[in-house]
């Protein structure tokens, strides 16, 4: 990532109330699959973020977590987000992740998708070309309304996308899915260093 994580960039109003949990231990369960599988920043232990739709919103990582202990208490269920206002309206005790006018932008675009992992591997970003991976035109900062229209701009029908000079975004219908392409992609970086290297 070419850009330091200093935190959320949007304000953010906590509701209380009951979070949608169904699927929260199936999220939790690819969060420690990212972690342990390395798919961090390589100087931080900030592994990207992990959502599924729910009926109001969607349920997603909070901002700026350990992946290798992340409890359901600590999820967030956004409820709301407008981008005139940088707002974001959720449940739950903590920030939710950074991106999440990200994964509202294309939980909006996308009704196939029902589940969103953004990872960062340094490998992927650096040879998105010669993996054939679709990538966003320009580099926008994290976090940013302009990340999520960049993002927009290349969606289309595809499941998996890497945003210029950061990360990838594995989609799909379940966690399964998006879980199942986000580790065949770090497979694909794996072999890609056996073979050539970094
Ligand atoms: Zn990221």
């Amino acid at each position: 990532m070419s850009e330091k994580y200093t935190g959320i960039k949007f304000s953010v109003k906590l509701l209380s109330g009951n979070k949608e949990l169904e699927k929260a231990k199936e999220l939790l369960k690819w969060c420690n699959a990212f972690y342990k599988m390395g798919i961090a920043s390589p100087e931080g232990k900030i592994a990207g973020n992990i959502s599924c739709r729910t009926k109001r919103g969607f349920l997603i990582t909070p901002s700026g977590q350990d992946f290798s202990r992340l409890t359901e208490k600590e999820l967030v269920e956004v409820i709301e987000v407008s981008e005139k206002n940088q707002t974001v309206k959720a449940i739950g005790e903590m920030k939710p992740s950074s991106e999440a006018f990200l994964h509202a932008g294309i939980y909006g675009a996308r009704k196939d998708v029902n589940a969103i992992l953004h990872g960062h591997n340094s490998i992927v970003t650096k040879h998105a070309k010669e993996f054939g991976l679709v990538e966003t035109i320009k580099e926008q900062p994290y976090g940013t309304i302009e990340l999520k229209n960049e993002v927009l701009k290349v969606l289309g029908k595809n499941k998996l996308v890497q945003m210029k000079n950061h990360g990838f975004i594995a989609m799909g219908s379940s966690l399964e899915e998006a879980g199942r392409i986000a580790v065949a992609l770090h497979k694909k970086a794996l072999a890609w260093i056996e073979r050539h290297g970094y």
